[in-house]
């Protein structure tokens, strides 16, 4: 199989460049990739004004960089993001990428933080199949788990979410293009563009061959828009950063209705790949260090309040064994205590 990459050039900044890949929905012969080079080019550009194109070529699947990815049984993948914040030297990949392969077609959980991310997904995928890419799943809005979706969809994909998931993505949007690019490096980000999902689902199965996956749309819980990805056969559940394994949980939705799922039995559940950190993980033990940071978070907030205590002295207690534990502390505790101030305040 041969994939047409594209070097580009940022309009506004001619000496930030890269080479995209432009995935097609149908495997390509050498020949085809060629023939087809000039007008799928001149069409990809046209949807990225801001990007000027140069050279192409055409190079075979085991000639592209591609992901690491951790084979976790029953068809199912992993690659593990980096345990730390978004920063110029990950651009941005950290959070945790899944694909589940079956004898019909494949779906990705997750897409990754930039088109670069994304197109090194996709290459992990060719090196292992040529089956089509059904469905990219996007367990919620956050751009480390979003930014690569459009890569997909151009590969034929179609963007699933949560019904919540696109109202997000419009929303904060165009906010995340102007912060992101000073928090990974604006090179990271050449040719990436945030969409939103083709489809929102509440509740639905996905059938791979062999391999079907349940869908289930969660209630306000790390954000407003999560979903859930299960396989019945391995017990297996994509919980996206519903549960965090290393990095610090950032809250988002709602730390009531975050413990309240993090609370709940899941007795189908035998193990979990969290968003962020090493994966699979054992359920519930696996998730028992996000539910106590989270009950933690809540019972001194709720005793700030009660003592009277405003909002800026109730951010700026810190646990010190909770920093030792947890990376993105420093950063991140801050902003979860002010979420989550304004939320109990009204208890
Ligand atoms: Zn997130």
């Amino acid at each position: 199989m041969f994939h047409l990459m594209l070097s580009v050039c940022l309009l506004a900044d001619p000496a930030l460049c890269a080479e995209r890949l432009l995935p097609a929905p149908a495997a390509l012969s050498e020949a085809d990739c060629r023939k087809t080079a000039e007008a799928r080019a001149a069409d990809w550009l046209s949807a990225h004004p801001e990007l000027a194109g140069g050279e192409s070529r055409c190079l075979p699947t085991e000639a592209l960089p591609r992901l690491a990815m951790k084979e976790i049984g029953g068809g199912l993948w992993v690659h593990e993001g980096q345990t730390a914040l978004p920063d110029p030297q990950n651009r941005g990949a950290i959070a945790n990428l899944s694909l589940a392969i079956g004898t019909e077609g494949i779906a990705v959980i997750d897409a990754g933080a930039s088109r670069a991310e994304a197109e090194a997904l996709y290459a992990a995928i060719r090196a292992r199949s040529d089956l089509p890419i059904r469905a990219v799943i996007l367990t919620h809005m956050h751009p480390d788990h979003t930014f690569g979706a459009d890569l997909f969809r151009e590969a034929g994909a179609e963007i699933l979410g949560a019904p919540k998931l696109a109202a997000g993505i419009e929303a904060r949007a165009e906010g995340w293009m102007e912060s992101y690019p000073t928090q990974i490096g604006a090179g990271a980000l050449l040719g990436t563009r945030p969409v939103p999902p083709d489809r929102g689902v509440a509740e639905e199965w996905l059938d791979l061959g062999g391999l079907r996956l349940h869908l289930q749309a969660v209630p306000t819980a790390h954000t407003d828009n999560d979903l859930t990805v299960f396989e019945p056969v391995s017990g297996t559940l994509f919980t996206g950063d519903l549960v965090f394994n290393g990095l610090l949980p950032t809250l988002d939705g709602s730390l009531k209705g975050w413990i309240g799922w993090l609370s709940a039995a899941h007795p189908e559940v035998r193990r979990i790949v969290p968003g962020h950190g090493p994966a699979p993980l054992p359920w519930p033990e696996g998730a028992q260090a996000t539910r106590a940071y989270l009950e933690h978070l809540r019972t001194t907030i709720r005793a700030a309040i009660a003592e009277g205590l405003p909002m800026s002295a109730a951010i700026r207690a810190r646990d010190p064994e909770d920093a030792r534990h947890w990376t993105g502390y420093e950063e991140s505790h801050p902003r979860n205590a002010s979420a989550a101030y304004a939320e109990l305040e009204w208890e």
